[in-house]
């Protein structure tokens, strides 16, 4: 069983607080007393009420999500072709923006969405397939998108933050590949259709601005993808308003469900 909703653990049935659950917190429930199940989980025991459970889906959709938390702890400037048999070369992978009022680095926000998109995921059925879990990575852009092909993903989630000489830049972004493409345009309506759907639902969810999806053919992280693909950058690090969100926890919480969102839209329109 899994928690649908954060919730407090009693003593005893109606006693007093003895620690709290987080969202999809996972739980074993014994027998009913008084209303409240007696449950068992990493943090400890006691009791909770009975209506804070929800089982999870036991049926998997057999859809394998791919998603890259953007960037890593270190940049690495060597340079790999901006996508197959390209001459055009492009750093590996940068070192990425950071919040410019909270200094927290674009690594670091990218997979703390990741990781709770994961949760989020899993529990909406899907399955999984994290590129990076860790920030002391080395991974180039293309490498990533060659880890998420290989593995047979449906669809690739690339998660990053913005950044802007203009502090009152905000507000949400995805990118795709261009009809013309000349590696991946083949893949384009699905892309431009998984970036709109991401974009709708994180603008909805979130409550922040609906920028557009700029479709782009300077990502290696798009070219080298051979599955629908979408990079989200989630709000500008920039913009001070915006930075202070994204650094809160339920502001997170807001993007990952609008992705979660967007992408059961994407599956299901
Ligand atoms: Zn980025």
């Amino acid at each position: 069983m899994y928690l649908n909703r954060n919730a407090t653990v009693r003593r005893t049935p109606k006693g007093e607080v003895a620690f709290a659950l987080a969202l999809h917190e996972q739980v074993v429930a014994y027998e009913e007393e008084q209303g409240f199940l007696r449950i068992e989980c990493a943090t400890g025991q006691g009791y909770l009420e009975k209506d804070a459970l929800s089982e999870i889906a036991t049926e998997k959709k057999g859809i394998l999500v791919a998603i890259d938390a953007g960037h890593q702890k270190k940049g690495n400037n060597e340079k790999e072709p901006l996508g197959p048999g390209s001459d055009e070369l492009k750093i590996k992978v940068s070192s990425g923006t950071q919040g410019v009022v909270t200094d927290i680095p674009e690594y670091e926000l990218t997979l703390a969405l990741a990781l709770k998109l994961e949760k989020e995921l899993l529990f909406r059925g899907y399955d999984v397939l994290m590129i990076r879990t860790t920030h002391d990575v080395n991974i180039s852009n293309a490498k990533r998108a060659e880890i998420a092909n290989e593995a047979g993903a449906d669809i690739f989630i690339r998660i990053h933050a913005n950044g802007s000489d203009d502090p009152t830049d905000k507000g949400v972004l995805t990118m795709c590949q261009t009809p013309q493409n000349p590696y991946n345009s083949n893949l384009y309506k699905q892309s431009a259709a998984l970036s709109k759907d991401l974009l709708d639902e994180i603008a909805s969810a979130a409550g922040c601005e609906k920028m557009f999806v700029w479709e782009t053919d300077t990502m290696t992280g798009i070219n080298w993808c051979r599955i629908p693909v979408s990079i989200v950058e989630v709000g500008f690090m920039s913009c001070p308003e915006e930075d202070r969100l994204m650094a809160t926890d339920d502001y997170r919480n807001l993007l990952v469900m609008g992705m979660a969102n967007g992408i059961d839209r994407y599956f299901n329109p």
